[in-house]
């Protein structure tokens, strides 16, 4: 079993304060290993993106961790202040965004922020820092990546844009890449090319890789482990096979059946499950499902399923799906 580079033990998130707090994740507990690329799925409202700005230390002050902590190696970060946060971004937990301008300021050459991605390294001086800058590019497969670094965001298609903006994540050597929606706003071929990408990466960064996104056929692809969210909750986890061929939650199954040809099809986004995702204010008293479930019975509505270990790395939160294990 390769090494936990973080984990996620009972995280709750919440925005703004009762009565009219949202509680964005719930217990939330989740390992990330190193040599894995780790998908995470979920309709909007699930949580991915709060999981994800948790992970970075970059919650809106609206937020605050109300229980449990989030491990980068063996710290702590829930709760630390942004001092102690700024030195771990970048070095320990670097994030991709999906739209590459977020990274990019458009009056900055390519050289520039990729040498300013290196401020930690700046004693080694500016040549070698040049010279780093050309080796990231290249390994993220920006052609002629000499003659990029004079150039300014707005010269270069949106696919080249986000190979940057993975270059610029690179830089830091971090031990944590977060990809939030990364192939969302490309199209097919460029999106093909960027999951090729981090499937190299996978094998050559010494970390892990979170995958967030909301298309199936993409997590299929290149995840080696899945974590199902909804509502706030992590319902289900498991390796990628098991998740799609043998899922264990109503949910999970639900976004699988809905148009299986899209998940291993070109456009291959998350079909639509009738009802909408619950925006959550108070602790449910039963499944958060139920309302959606076409299985669910009293018990569902009455009682909330808890987290069941079903295997290593494979659990599920459902009382059916735990009654027939
Ligand atoms: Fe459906 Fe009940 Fe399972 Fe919830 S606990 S997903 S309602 S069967």
């Amino acid at each position: 079993m390769s090494r936990d580079v973080a984990s996620i033990e009972g995280l709750s998130v919440a925005f703004g304060r009762p009565p009219t707090q949202v509680l964005a994740l719930r217990s939330v507990s989740l390992t990330l290993r190193a040599g894995q690329i780790t998908g995470i799925v979920g309709e909007s409202g699930s949580g991915k993106s709060t999981l994800a700005l948790a992970l970075i230390g970059l919650l809106p002050q609206a937020a605050r961790v109300t229980e449990g902590a989030i491990r980068i190696g063996n710290q702590n970060i829930a709760g630390l202040p942004e001092a102690r946060l700024r030195a771990i971004r970048g070095a320990r937990v670097s994030m991709v965004f999906q739209d590459p301008m977020t990274a990019l300021s458009p009056s900055r050459t390519i050289g520039g922020h990729l040498l300013d991605a290196q401020h930690r390294d700046r004693a080694s001086g500016r040549s070698a820092l040049r010279t780093r800058a050309i080796e990231v590019l290249r390994k993220v497969g920006v052609p002629d990546p000499a003659a990029q670094l004079d150039r300014y965001p707005h010269q270069l298609s949106g696919g080249m844009r986000q190979r940057v903006a993975i270059a610029m994540a690179l830089l830091g050597r971090p031990e944590l890449l977060i990809a939030d929606e990364i192939t969302t706003a490309l199209d097919v071929t460029l999106e093909a090319q960027i999951l090729h990408l981090l499937r190299e990466l996978r094998s050559e960064i010494d970390g892990a890789i979170l995958f967030i996104s909301h298309n199936l056929g993409a997590i299929a692809e290149i995840c080696d482990q899945v974590a199902v969210f909804y509502a706030g909750e992590l319902v289900e986890e498991g390796p990628v096979r098991d998740i799609f061929h043998s899922p264990l939650h109503p949910y999970t199954r639900a976004l699988r059946d809905c148009d299986p040809a899209r998940i291993e099809g070109a456009a291959r986004h998350l079909p639509s499950i009738p009802g909408e995702t619950p925006v959550v204010r108070a602790p449910p008293t039963g499944c958060i499902f139920a309302p959606r479930c076409s299985l669910a019975t009293e018990l569902c509505r009455t009682k909330v399923p808890v987290w069941a270990a079903i295997a290593e790395g494979r659990g599920v939160r459902c009382h059916l799906a735990v009654s027939k294990t």
